[in-house]
């Protein structure tokens, strides 16, 4: 048995992930939207040392998105033995034109033909001989989800040989292929006639590399003769003959239940995507996730872990531990880390009410009909219904939201995704506006509904503002979003999803937050007393004099005190320390945010309520903390993009802070007018000035030598 290497290629949704988990026994995360596998995992099949490669899901190897492009470039250095082709038996002409670009790579392929047993709980039946004879090809009817046909899949890739080429294209394509393919240097012959078609077809990546003068008067001639001699152009001849290609080949080998009558997944979409009802339906659903997760049993169950656990188990278990220990070292682990890492470990329970409820509308399918849905609304805005769904993912955490946002195939809208999604106010932005809440508007209602409305108000205006500016403004291909069907959800899939997704939070508050914590502990522990550099009271912390040499910045936002300063660059790092950081500064301890005495504490910090509200909109808008940082510099991809990003959040949050404390205490009639009136009110124009720009219409300059 010798050792090989596997790629598994297809569509998205096709089930990649999870032949790749039934093959590997491995446990990646499996989704029910397109675009959840973003970079290529590699594994083993330890029964046949083998190892296999899961890449993102891909229409075409005319790559649009940033992952079809991982997809592509793996598949053109060809460090592996055999394509797994995976495709949905219940989606067979989607992915069957796949296949035959995959073919023409002629490289080994084997086509897995899965969820066969979905395709026959919808009577679908397939003759896999009729597909194999016509592909060239080896076709293993499997269902990775139940395991059945992996061993004649094994047996497959053992013996898979190169595919025949097939001749898809009338003798003037395919000659014109061939003319260019022979101008190409390199020693495959498939190979090279898949560059040449691509190159044909004005492959951008391609005709950047193949620039030479030649071989372009070459293209243009031979696509002006493809051109003449069956009146369509090269683009739309190659996808038709593709087309008539496999839906004879469809037709052919595929029996449908004659009396098609409406599936579930149709039934449900009526009501779920009807026009009236499926915004209602969408904020019922929000509802009832916010509700269990952020009012009820998430809650409950993260109360019990601040005040029980960490509040009381583990504060007293230190305190008896480190009893007759030096005063410094038991400050550093009670109120250092336990007070600083337990504010964080105890969100946990809330987290995982939330992830559960987010991977199952995920997996059954909802997500990417709301998607769907929004897109009417987000258009107006530059972006995408797609955009969504880190957006929605944001509001556990915006590093699973980043990272996700790497699957948006418009790269303007992705950019803008990516800078605006954690505006959403995040889990560990939530105690911030608790605190505020519970000491200025305890009887109120609207500061939660206000704060998210605010950051709608902020994505959409930052949408609108981007989209318009050169940078936002590539050319972008259209996308077709697909809906997959409604199912079930596995309940391993759903554990595992929440699982990730919280471990990262956890790893988060073990790595970065305890550095932190330790780091601020000590600034504020230390300085210069009486007796030279030691242990000090807070005030007179290395930390409180960094604080009162910069609070004067955050003076027109109405706080300059070095506590506020202070308690904001700790938030800089992770907004999960804002809150303890001031009920430090201000001499409490660890104390909840919405505790009695803490609010009357922040009444001396703020003098007005448009003051707190500003320290409130200035945590929630700066840039995000160190580890939502790393991921949005991974994904912009560019550190001119990612360098814009964090000045322009910085900037938007100094904004929407001196407008509400300024122009809003004015109003309320707790600020007077004077000189920082006038700053909010040209601030104000100045977004405003940016909203309604009108749009320079797009140079068409770019002009493309298709005749002679
Ligand atoms: P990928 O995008 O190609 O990696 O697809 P995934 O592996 O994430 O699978 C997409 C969806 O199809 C998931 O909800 C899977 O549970 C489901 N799925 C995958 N394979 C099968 C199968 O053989 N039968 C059935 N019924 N569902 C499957
Ligand atoms: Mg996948």
């Amino acid at each position: 048995m010798t050792k090989k290497t596997i790629a598994l290629l297809g569509n998205q949704n096709s089930g990649k992930t999870t032949l790749f988990n039934a093959l590997t026994g491995a446990n990646q995360y499996v989704g029910n939207w397109p675009g959840v596998t973003v970079d290529r995992v590699v594994g083993t099949i330890s029964k046949k040392d083998w190892s296999v490669v899961d890449l993102p899901g891909l229409y075409s190897l005319s790559p649009y998105s940033a992952e079809e492009i991982v997809s592509r470039n793996y598949l053109i250095k060809g460090a592996y033995d055999v394509v797994v082709n995976v495709v949905d038996a219940t989606h067979l002409e989607r992915g069957l034109s796949l296949t035959l670009e995959l073919l023409s790579f002629g490289e080994k392929t084997v086509v897995a033909l899965n969820m066969m047993d979905k395709a026959k709980e919808q009577n679908i039946e397939i003759d896999v001989k009729a597909l194999e004879n016509k592909l060239g090809c080896p076709v293993v009817a499997i269902s990775a989800a139940t395991g059945d046909g992996i061993d004649a899949l094994y047996e497959a890739i053992e013996n898979a040989s190169t595919p025949k080429k097939l001749n898809l294209y009338p003798k003037v394509m395919e000659d014109a292929i061939t003319t260019i393919a022979d101008k190409l240097s390199g020693d495959k012959q498939s190979i090279k006639e898949f560059i040449a078609t691509a190159l044909l077809q004005r492959d951008k990546l391609y005709v950047k590399e193949f620039n030479n003068e030649n071989l372009q008067i070459e293209l243009v001639a031979q696509r002006a003769n493809v051109e003449r001699e069956l009146d369509d152009d090269v683009e739309s001849v190659i996808a038709t003959y593709r087309y008539k290609f496999v839906d004879s080949l469809v037709k052919e080998a595929v029996k449908r239940p004659s009396k098609v009558g409406k599936t579930l997944t149709n039934r449900i979409d009526d009501v779920v995507t009807n026009t009236y009802l499926a915004i209602p339906i969408f904020l019922v659903v929000v509802y009832v996730v916010y509700y269990l997760a952020v009012s009820t049993i998430g809650t409950w169950a993260t109360d019990y872990a601040n005040d029980v656990v960490f509040g009381e188990w583990a504060t007293n278990a230190a305190a008896s531990l480190l009893e007759g220990s030096p005063q410094w070292l038991s400050g550093l682990v009670i109120d250092g880390i336990i007070g600083g890492v337990g504010a964080v470990l105890g969100f946990v329970p809330q987290m995982i009410v939330f992830f559960l409820m987010l991977a199952f509308l995920e997996q059954c399918g909802y997500m990417t009909r709301v998607a769907f849905v929004l897109d009417r609304i987000f258009r107006h805005f530059g972006l995408s219904g797609r955009c969504l769904i880190p957006m929605v993912v944001a509001s556990g955490c915006g590093v699973p939201a980043l990272m996700n946002a790497k699957s948006i195939d418009n790269i303007n809208e992705r950019r803008i995704t990516l800078i605006t999604t954690t505006f959403v106010p995040c889990s560990a932005k939530l105690p911030i506006l608790a605190m505020i809440a519970a000491a200025f508007f305890p009887e109120s209602t609207f500061v939660a509904p206000g704060v998210y409305l605010l950051a709608i108000i902020s994505i959409f205006a930052t949408a609108f503002i981007l989209k318009k500016q050169a940078a936002f403004r590539e050319d972008v291909s259209p996308f077709v979003m697909e809906l997959p069907d409604y199912h079930l959800p596995k309940l391993s899939n759903v554990l595992m999803s929440t699982y990730e997704r919280c471990l990262h939070f956890i790893k988060k508050a073990g790595t970065i937050i305890f550095s932190t914590v330790v780091v601020i502990w000590f600034l504020s522990s230390f300085g210069f007393g009486e007796e030279g550099f030691g242990m000090v009271e807070v005030s007179d912390s290395m930390l409180a004099a960094f604080g009162t040499a910069v609070a004067f910045i955050f003076a027109p936002l109405g706080f300059a005190s070095w506590q506020c300063a202070v308690a904001i660059i700790t938030g800089l790092l992770a907004k999960e320390n804002v809150v303890g950081t001031l009920a430090v500064l201000l001499g409490l301890g660890e104390v909840a945010e919405d505790d009695v005495s803490l609010g009357a504490a922040l009444h001396g910090e703020f003098s007005t309520d448009a003051a707190a509200l500003a320290f409130l909109a200035f945590n929630l808008f700066s840039t995000p903390c160190i580890a939502a940082l790393g991921a949005m510099r991974r994904q912009l991809a560019s550190g001119k993009m990612f360098a814009f990003a964090c000045v322009y959040m910085l900037v938007w949050a100094y904004a929407m802070g001196i407008i509400i404390y300024q122009l809003g205490g004015l109003i309320a009639g707790q600020v007077a007018f004077g000189p920082g009136t006038i700053a909010a009110i040209a601030v104000l124009a100045v977004i405003l000035y940016f909203i309604f720009k009108k749009e320079k219409a797009k140079s068409n300059l770019r002009i493309e030598a298709r005749s002679i």
